[in-house]
């Protein structure tokens, strides 16, 4: 299964991803993650991406479009992917979509998440992940069962995003509107979009996916 997740900023595509890379064997391919780690790393790519992320813009097409192309290559995106984050930009979907011809693949779907901005802000400043395995919280919405302890690893150590502050998060709000939301008509045109509610509960929003999934 091959399907993309669309939506702003804290929409909780990566929630959500995590919850569908169980249910369906497949590996979530997040760009922000990616981005991340070459940040920390100090790579190359790292280096060119740092400052544009922490403004909240987008990093140019041609690194995301390489970076893409070389990991839906690996043996682990065979059963199938989830793409979290990418495309964002018309390019970019035009890129995937010689990608994945080239190897006669198709998308199964493309998923909206439709959030209000309003909603948007309260949720990304609140979020933070476990510094050791990545599972997501949330200082009101999502907290762990036990506070200060990771359910899923039991680690203690979590991390904030640099690029999770009001200012960046109007920038890449900005963003999503003027680059990535013309991907919704290019996909609708195609006949691949569905669009849920995103600001249903955590777990609405997962039975709503896996609906759209499911019905093949
Ligand atoms: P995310 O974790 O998806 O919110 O991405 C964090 C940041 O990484 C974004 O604000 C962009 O600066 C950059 N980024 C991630 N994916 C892309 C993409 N497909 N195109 C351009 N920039 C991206």
């Amino acid at each position: 299964m091959r399907l993309i997740l669309l939506g702003p900023p804290g929409a909780g595509k990566g929630t959500q991803a995590q919850r569908l890379v169980h249910a369906y064997n497949i590996v979530q391919l997040s760009t922000g993650d990616m981005l991340r780690a070459a940040v920390a790393t100090g790579s190359p790519i790292g280096l060119r991406a740092k400052a544009v992320m922490e403004a909240g813009d987008l990093v140019s097409d041609d690194i995301l479009i390489g970076m893409i192309a070389c990991r839906v290559n690996e043996d682990d995106c065979r059963n199938g992917f989830i793409l979290d984050g990418f495309p964002r930009t018309l390019a970019q979907a035009e890129a995937l979509e010689g990608m994945l011809a080239e190897k006669s693949l198709t998308l199964d779907a493309v998923i909206e998440m439709k959030v209000d901005d309003a909603l948007l802000i309260g949720r990304i400043t609140g979020r933070y992940t476990c510094a050791n395995c990545g599972a997501g919280y949330h200082d009101e919405i999502l907290q762990p069962k036990v506070s200060g302890i990771c359910d899923n690893c039991g680690r203690t150590d979590f991390n904030r995003r640099s690029d999770d502050n009001v200012e960046a998060v109007g920038t890449r709000l900005a963003a999503y509107h003027e680059q990535t939301a013309p991907l919704l008509p290019f996909y609708r045109a195609k006949g691949s979009l569905k669009t849920i509610d995103g600001m249903a509960e955590i777990d609405a929003v997962t039975k709503a996916m896996k609906a759209i999934l499911d019905a093949g």
